[in-house]
């Protein structure tokens, strides 16, 4: 399939989102290059940067919860809202 795109030299999908910024991120993903070059440890886990997509959702948790509202529950009407959209 032919598109466009440059392609990512760590995962061979096209970076799509992030075209404009593919040199800087050393012609991959946003993503890609922070599990390459920033992300400590174990990926499926956070790390100390804060840009880290982990660290944001640990983040947004924590304060969700401090606000009263169960993070689980919105992702469970979030799931419900798209089913039903
Ligand atoms: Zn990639
Ligand atoms: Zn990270």
């Amino acid at each position: 399939m032919a598109t466009d795109f440059p392609v990512c030299v760590r995962c061979n999908l096209p970076v799509e989102k992030n075209s404009d910024s593919y040199e800087v991120f050393e012609r991959m993903h946003w993503l890609c290059f922070h599990l390459e070059f920033e992300h400590q440890g174990d990926p499926d886990r956070p790390c100390a940067d804060p840009a880290c997509p982990w660290w944001r959702i640990e983040v947004l948790h924590r304060k969700l919860a401090e606000l009263g509202v169960d993070p689980d529950t919105a992702i469970k009407e979030a799931i419900n809202e798209r089913w039903h959209l």
